[in-house]
């Protein structure tokens, strides 16, 4: 679709081009359901999989995401109930009942009448231009937060507290008033206090208003006086995403509403190695057809290059191909530390099972038996992307506070630095330390240590832009990576989070207290490598400690 990202669309091409789109869709629709149905069908009884019920769970919510935004509600919402039958199932280990099994069916074929159904309505025009200014505000709109509340501090509180992490509030003291009072723009997420003095539970009942009023895709956050498991069961079905009891921890709703706005994410990236180009596009075609990112490497000897380029989460590997076999080129992956992580699954027509066996050995970590029905190839590639992934994560990302590690951080400042070598263009280090942190955990314990550790994480990533790269350094140490951003401009955002960091109340059974952080900016091209570059935020950071901290240093600056 033309357009860039930001710039609104025309309301009547918008049209056009969605009414292209419907008209794809239910075209494809008929054969899609069938072949969930089919993938339905071989998961009964031994058939039964987690991976294999996962696999099919994505899909259906895939059609709800493609069904939602092509204007055919009532599918999508069918689609829905569907996929909540199928998150319960995929809790239990066991295979569904026969009647649950006929059951799912009739959610697939009714999906489909209810597209058929849908055909002729034309586009409600209102909606879309809705729609055109939502996605344009997008970016913007990530950190506006609703907050419905009929009464009590608890609004303001969060209000002051949120705010200070950038998020901006939108309150209403009834659910009926934000119904006809207007949301500004798309919120990233809704929190709904339903405590009702006579305990009626509500949560179904306001959870259907704010979807009706904000569309479905709203993350619900609901807070609540009851604990009961009636309660729980309320909001379970309103489909809300958290639920807390009052009184509630600020920090808590911090965590939940740092993972809601975060971006979706990524696509999985495959690279296939396959010296027949008419098969490496079609795998290519069936795993893109369901929105994975493929790129082919005909010749094995271009497949180290791509690995840097493109970051597979999996590579789909041919086992004989001229030049050299698949086999030692999965050897050769592996003897490069950054790719010991990246799965490897291996085709090919070879049915002899040593052989396979001896692959396996080899380093892969799967075989598949050409030709593989599209059907199986996408969950099985996708499951092994999603388990390479976690895997990835575990080793790039530091478990408390989700922000890159050490190592993966300069890794990542290399990019920076060599993108702005090419482009002649700017780039900022900035080096942050909390004060007197040792203090913190002496006097309130470890367990606060880490909440304020994980709130400057959230305050980080709130505050900075998508681009700039977060890390944990170890310690109460981060590392900010600004591209094309100089050093003044990062003086400014590091002094604006400074003072945020410096508002922030942490909460402990004791009451609250604040903390400072000091800070050390190192810039490009004052600073030409990596090394340099930590080395100047480090030493004005440094500066900044003995200076009397709670401050904002740039590299090479007098006191
Ligand atoms: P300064 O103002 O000079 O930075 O003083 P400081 O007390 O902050 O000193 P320093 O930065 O050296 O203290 C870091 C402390 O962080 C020491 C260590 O016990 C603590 N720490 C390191 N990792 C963790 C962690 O994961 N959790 C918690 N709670 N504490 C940690
Ligand atoms: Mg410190």
């Amino acid at each position: 679709m033309e357009g860039e990202r930001g710039s609104p669309v025309a309301a009547d091409q918008l049209e056009k081009e969605l009414e292209r789109l419907r008209g794809g869709f239910l075209e494809k629709l008929p054969a899609r359901l069938q072949a969930l149905v089919e993938e339905w069908n071989s998961q009964q009884g031994d058939g039964w999989s987690q991976d294999g019920a996962r696999a099919l769970h994505r899909s259906v919510h895939g059609l709800i995401g493609t069904a939602g935004s092509l204007g055919f509600a009532k599918m999508a919402k069918t689609a829905r109930r569907l996929e909540r039958k199928l998150v319960a199932l995929l809790e239990g280990t066991q295979p569904p009942t026969p009647e649950v099994s006929a059951e799912v069916i009739e959610w697939f074929e009714r999906m489909g009448e209810d597209a058929t159904s849908e055909a002729d309505e034309g586009f409600n025009l209102t909606s879309f231009e809705n729609m055109a200014e939502w996605g344009t505000s997008l970016f913007e709109a990530r950190n506006l937060i609703v907050v419905v509340e009929q009464e009590g501090p608890f609004a303001s509180e969060l209000a002051l507290q949120l705010g200070h992490f950038g998020f901006e509030l939108q309150m209403f003291k009834e659910i009926d008033e934000m119904v006809s009072g207007g949301v500004e723009r798309r919120p990233a997420a809704v929190i709904l206090d339903i405590s009702s003095p006579d305990g009626e539970l509500m949560g179904e009942e306001v959870a259907t208003k704010v979807r009706d009023t904000l569309g479905e895709v709203v993350p619900l956050v609901l807070v609540s006086n009851r604990s009961d498991i009636e309660a729980r069961l309320d909001a379970v079905r309103a489909g809300c995403s958290s639920y807390f009891i009052k009184p509630v921890n600020y920090s808590d709703v911090l965590e939940t509403l740092d993972r809601l706005t975060r971006s979706e994410p990524e696509p999985f990236r495959i690279l296939i190695v396959d010296d027949e180009s008419d098969t490496a596009d079609f795998h290519a075609t069936c795993l893109e057809s369901a929105g994975l990112e493929t790129v082919t490497v005909t010749d094995p000897l271009d497949v180290m290059s791509q690995l840097v380029e493109f970051q597979p989460d999996v590579i789909l590997m041919d086992v004989y191909m001229p030049g050299c076999t698949g086999l030692e080129l999965a050897t050769v992956i592996r003897q490069e530390e950054a790719f010991v992580g990246v799965p490897i699954v291996f085709l090919s027509r070879e049915t002899d099972r040593m052989k396979q066996i001896a692959a396996l050995g080899e380093g892969g970590d799967d075989f598949f038996t050409k030709p593989v029905a599209p059907d199986q190839l996408v969950p099985a590639v996708s499951a092994r992307a999603q388990r390479g992934r976690t895997l990835r994560l575990f080793m790039e990302k530091d478990g408390l506070t989700g922000l890159f590690r050490h190592s993966r951080i300069i890794e990542q400042l290399e990019v920076a630095v060599r993108r702005a070598d090419r482009q002649h263009g700017t780039l900022a280090v900035a080096m942050l330390d909390i004060d007197g942190f040792k203090g913190v955990n002496d006097e309130h314990g470890h367990l606060v240590g880490d909440q304020v550790l994980k709130a400057l994480a959230y305050l980080l990533r709130q505050r900075l832009r998508m681009s700039d790269v977060l890390g944990r350094f170890g310690g109460d140490e981060y590392v900010v990576v600004l591209p094309d951003t100089d050093g003044s401009a990062a003086m400014e955002k590091m002094d604006d989070i400074r003072r945020n960091f410096a508002a922030i109340d942490h909460e402990t059974s004791q009451g609250s207290f604040s903390v400072t952080l000091s800070c050390g900016v190192g810039e490009y091209p004052a600073a030409l490598t990596s090394h340099e570059l930590i080395a100047a935020a480090d030493e004005a950071l440094y500066r900044a400690k003995r200076g009397g901290r709670n401050r904002v240093l740039l590299a090479g600056d007098e006191d």
